[in-house]
């Protein structure tokens, strides 16, 4: 559905850590890392980490957040998202999407944080998510947060090269996070990075994230540290990544639209299949092609439907998220909205979406397509 694609230069900078034996822990590649990245995003400070998991979780203790505490998180999202708020021992408290983007809802993000604020706890921290790689309504979430004063972590690991009006995903809010897992636009083989404006942010992780070791010949420690860095080597193929980026966004976004012209003459000939659309000033990476298929509207056909006769060709399509407030893990973690997410991952489906479909990939995947609606 979304694999690894790798350009020319990856290998030549592995073989350079390799060639110096900077192959452990940190050295230049992971510097050179942090400035280019930090370059492309126009972010003043980056520190590159061991996942994007990791990066949420640092920008949490950042902020203060402990055990008791709360912090809002968007509940249709990877569980990535919401599993360092309880590393801390906070609760999460789980808010819905809206449809135009499918991210969470600034209004109900607002009558959450009154609802909370008067139940006589100030949420500590507000984690909108830059789901499948669509900006969220940022200018309105960022409104809300001033206006109660509370810090925004951006979850932009599926939203590199993202922006609203050329402000880039992750560095809107406070803090900002990144992920190169496996399955992202681009990858390190696994990793991520933690983005802010504030410089003493950005430090305080890099030492949080190197076993907190005070400045001492000795191993000395005032605080808990984590080994959540990025090693030289892995640092070594984000720099390969990052010079196709902009190739891989291009390819991304050229699927879209390759399934978009698809489903449109699908919809002229009486089908009813919903997409994400830009809205005014959004551009997104489109990492992930999604679509919305009711069946009640479509001949019976449903996501599930769709996913079968993938799966018979062996070919991966998967439904969308799950959203977490219906997670059993977070069963007993409030939830304010209505059913805009749970409908969106009733429905929903991605499609094959990597950089490096080929052209018989796509004849495969229209076949399989044209079997199911051109019956
Ligand atoms: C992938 C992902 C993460 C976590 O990143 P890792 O690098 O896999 O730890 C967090 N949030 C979202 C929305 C993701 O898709």
């Amino acid at each position: 559905m979304s694999s690894p694609h790798m350009g020319s230069e990856e290998l030549k900078y592995v073989l350079e850590a390799f060639e110096s034996n900077w192959v452990a822990p940190l050295g230049p590649h992971v510097d050179g890392f942090e400035l280019e990245l930090g370059k492309y995003l126009e972010a003043k400070h980056v520190a590159a980490l061991s996942s994007g998991t990791a990066a949420i979780h640092l920008a949490l203790i950042l902020l203060g957040v402990s055990p008791g505490d709360e912090v809002i998180c968007q509940s249709f999202t990877f569980s990535a998202t919401a599993n360092p708020i309880v590393y801390q021992g906070a609760t999460p408290v789980f808010v819905d999407s809206e449809p135009k983007t499918w991210n969470i809802n600034p209004v109900l993000l607002e009558e959450t944080l009154v609802n909370r604020i008067k139940k006589g706890k100030k949420p500590k921290a507000i984690i909108p998510v830059h789901l499948y790689g669509m900006p969220a309504q940022m200018s309105q979430i960022l409104e809300v947060a001033a206006k109660y004063d509370i810090p925004v972590i951006e979850d932009a690991a599926e939203a590199l090269g993202s922006h609203i009006k050329g402000k880039k995903c992750g560095t809107m809010g406070q803090l900002g996070i990144l992920s190169f897992n496996g399955n992202k636009i681009i990858t390190t083989s696994g990793g991520g990075a933690l983005v802010s404006d504030d410089e003493g942010m950005i430090k305080k992780a890099r030492y949080l994230a190197t076993q907190a070791r005070d400045p001492a010949p000795h191993y000395q420690h005032s605080h808990i540290g984590y080994n959540y860095r990025m090693s030289n080597i892995v640092a070594g193929i984000g720099r390969g990544q990052l010079k196709v980026l902009e190739d891989r966004i291009l390819a991304r976004r050229s699927n879209f639209n390759r399934y978009k012209s698809y489903f449109e003459k699908l919809n002229r000939q009486g089908y009813s299949i919903e997409w994400l659309c830009e809205p005014e000033d959004f551009f997104s990476n489109r990492w992930l092609t999604t679509i919305i298929i009711d069946p009640s509207l479509n001949d019976g056909i449903s996501r599930e439907s769709l996913r079968l006769a993938f799966e018979k060709e062996n070919i991966e399509c998967r439904p969308l998220w799950k959203p977490m407030h219906l997670q059993p893990v977070f069963h007993d973690a409030p939830y304010y909205g209505g059913q805009v997410c749970e409908k969106l991952f009733e429905n929903g489906v991605c499609l094959p979406s990597g950089s490096n479909l080929t052209e018989s990939d796509f004849e495969r995947i229209f076949s399989v397509l044209d079997k199911v609606f051109l019956r």
